[in-house]
């Protein structure tokens, strides 16, 4: 099962989750020679991506999975599993 197509947290029911993430890129600050900063400071974060890896429950808090690979974690599939027996 994917990551993405969990509906809920397997361990506690809750309907929300939280991924963290790094940003990826460059940012390019302009400032004078004189000190002053630049007003062309504007859009500095445009080309800044944001790169999710981790899915926790925002409930419970436990790990979920990885959202790059879209990878249920292995308690995910083992309480999954479970699940299905009962
Ligand atoms: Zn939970």
């Amino acid at each position: 099962m994917k990551l993405s197509e969990l509906i809920e947290c397997p361990f506690c029911g809750h309907d929300e989750f939280m991924m963290y993430g790094k940003p990826v890129g460059q940012v390019k600050y302009r400032q004078k020679f004189n000190g002053t900063v630049s007003h062309r400071n504007t859009d500095i974060y445009k080309d800044i991506k944001i790169e999710y890896t981790k899915t926790y429950c925002a409930n419970c808090g436990r790990y979920l999975g990885n959202h790059k690979t879209d990878e249920c974690s292995q308690r995910v599939k083992q309480a999954l599993g479970i699940r299905k027996i009962i």
